[in-house]
């Protein structure tokens, strides 16, 4: 799996918050703080603050010079994010060569957004390719269509998200049109892509019986989707939300496994395709 950071879409219930910014992000996990002030000694921007004992960090907007997560001996504080070249990335990935000829897996590119650097993306793609790696691509599907087609050419399988049902709907939960999203499915699917639907399914937000009619509808209508993905809303985006120093993040609660089962069923005989919960 490699994250890749970056996300034009700004899901409120997000799970990898910290690929949001295509930038390095500094993270503070209080429960690891000593309280020895090295930070606040290196911070050229007086962003740690300590009051009856309680570290506080202004790090929604910090310029990220990484000055403080490099002095915290208790690594409370932590960059998010590197630079890395392709070359760089299929070493690391290769590493694993064994493990993938065993199991028959390969390299998923996830985020963030893989579309939002996507040049970048489809040449890490094509070098897995060249390696004999099966691909896998995670994505909202909001990128331009030549970019889709581009990175489409080094990819087995799309996992390709379907969040919401309704122009306005979506925009309100995910900040964008889903206009090209769709149009993107289509272009896949009528070209042959091997796609697996991911649903996200978040309890009070988006588990409407109209939105499950939605992705039903739509694992219908489009031949290349082989399989509905229902994904459980899970709560590890707010404790790193909490650590960013994102404020007014999402924080609802996990769906009943009886409910994802009543979901999945239903979606199955509406859709007559394969519906799992990962
Ligand atoms: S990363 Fe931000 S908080 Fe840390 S030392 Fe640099 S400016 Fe200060
Ligand atoms: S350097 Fe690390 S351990 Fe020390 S006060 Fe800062 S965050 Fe806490």
């Amino acid at each position: 799996m490699v994250f890749l950071k970056g996300c034009p879409l700004r899901c409120i219930w997000c799970h990898n918050p910290e690929g949001l910014d295509p930038a390095p992000v500094l993270m503070f996990n209080p429960t690891r703080c000593i309280g020895c002030g090295d930070c606040a000694a290196v911070c050229p921007g007086d962003r740690h603050g300590f009051t009856d004992g309680i570290h506080t960090v202004k790090n929604s907007d910090c310029p990220r010079c990484g000055k403080c997560a490099d002095a915290c001996v208790g690594r409370a504080l932590s960059l998010t994010g590197r630079e890395m070249s392709v070359d760089e990335i299929m070493k690391e990935v290769m590493r694993d060569e064994s493990f993938y000829r065993e199991s028959g897996g390969g390299l998923t590119l996830s985020g963030g957004e893989p579309l939002y650097q996507a040049d970048f993306s489809a040449e890490i793609l094509k070098a897995a390719k060249e390696n004999g790696l099966h691909t896998c691509v995670e994505t909202s599907g909001f990128g331009s269509s030549e970019k889709v087609k581009l990175i489409s050419q080094y990819t087995d399988t799309f996992l390709f998200d379907y969040k919401a049902t309704g122009e306005e709907e979506h925009k309100r939960l995910c900040g964008v049109s889903r206009e090209l999203i769709l149009k993107n499915l289509e272009m896949l699917s009528a070209g042959g892509a091997d796609i697996v639907l991911r649903c996200p399914i978040i309890p009070g937000i988006n588990d409407t019986d109209a939105h499950f009619a939605g992705i039903a509808e739509t694992a219908k209508k489009h031949k290349g989707i082989r399989e509905v993905q229902l994904e459980p809303y899970h709560r590890l985006g707010v404790s790193k939300a909490e650590q960013l120093g994102l404020s007014d993040y999402y924080d609802g609660s996990v769906p009943e496994k009886e409910d994802m089962e009543r979901h999945r069923a239903l979606i199955e005989k509406l859709s007559l395709k394969k519906v799992t919960i990962s």
